[in-house]
């Protein structure tokens, strides 16, 4: 309780918003102002009139909200919650891909360090990636750095897919025989899993969804049962959001490490020491946003 408090006053005091990703701890969740997927919490940070913002997630995702927000102080409440995948890229490693295929257009999802997008042409996230590829004039695609949405993109489009090798160690551990096993549980139950998934796995799924795309879904389907493929935090809102609805995780070992760092103690941690300020170096972040305002022209897609 006295966290709760202390939250609410140093919130006030600072004029801080907080955001929380669709896979935080339930308690960041609910004294979050806004969950929800990456992308979305940026753009939020972007419409609120905070002069502080307090983004529990990993960091990319705070890094997004600094190029996004400039004028604002962006903080990570836990500085050592890094996202491996978008750590299996560089910007030196992207532009020498690019030298070998020269008439080849870079397509950045969003989970990737701001470096990284500032070499891209366009930026998309898993909810957007088939239309952006699409919306390109390219028919050449080097697609970074998830090979898994990279394969599903490619089984969707009639482009070239040069697919970057890195991959989420989380949801890469949801194997087909997890879903089988759970289908065989529950046959009524509709599976619907994230595209970071391997394919083996996504070709076992009545639907592949975003975090949000899922949330969608499920709100407005007849079904009562779901088997969710995607990182087990998003089972938090699914619960509060679909009373009466049932929920059964593909695996209960999809617990991103990373994502669960920031605590109710770190977020107070943050606002009283004003721990980490995310900043990216000006010609960096103008190029990133280049990229992440392509992405928004091309549409969002869900
Ligand atoms: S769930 Fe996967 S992509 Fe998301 S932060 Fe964790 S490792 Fe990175």
């Amino acid at each position: 309780m006295y966290e709760l408090e202390r939250i609410k006053q140093l919130k006030k005091e600072r004029k801080a918003i907080i955001l929380a990703h669709n896979y935080q701890r339930a308690e960041v969740q609910d004294v979050a102002d806004f969950v929800g997927d990456s992308f979305g919490l940026s753009q939020k940070a972007v419409t609120s009139g905070a002069e502080v913002i307090v983004f529990c997630g990993v960091d990319f995702m705070a890094e997004s909200a600094a190029v996004l927000n400039p004028e604002k102080t962006v903080l990570l409440p836990e500085l050592a919650a890094q996202c491996p995948m978008a750590a299996m890229i560089t910007p030196l490693s992207l532009r020498l891909e690019r030298e070998k295929h020269p008439e080849a257009a870079v397509v950045c999802y969003v989970n990737t360090p701001a470096s990284v997008k500032a070499e891209s042409d366009i930026c998309c996230t898993s909810a957007n990636a088939i239309k952006v590829v699409n919306s390109l004039p390219q028919n050449e695609i080097i697609f970074v750095p998830d090979r898994n949405l990279a394969l599903y993109v490619a089984a969707q489009t009639d482009k070239k897919i040069i697919a970057w090798d890195g991959y989420c160690p989380t949801h890469h551990l949801i194997l087909p025989g997890d879903v089988l096993i759970e289908k065989e549980e529950h046959p009524d139950a509709e599976v619907l899993v994230h595209p970071e998934c391997r394919p083996d796995v996504t070709a076992l799924a009545d639907k592949v969804l975003s975090t949000e795309g899922i949330l969608r879904y499920v709100k407005q389907s007849g079904s009562m049962e779901f088997i969710i493929g995607t990182e087990l935090g998003l089972l938090h809102r699914l619960n509060k959001e679909n009373p009466g609805k049932k929920f059964f995780a593909a695996t209960k070992y999809t617990v991103c490490p990373n994502m669960k760092m920031n605590t109710l103690a770190s977020i107070i941690r943050a606002l009283e020491k004003n721990e980490h300020v995310m900043s990216v170096p000006e010609d960096i972040r103008i190029k990133a946003k280049r990229a992440l305002d392509r992405m928004l022209e091309a549409g969002r897609g869900d």
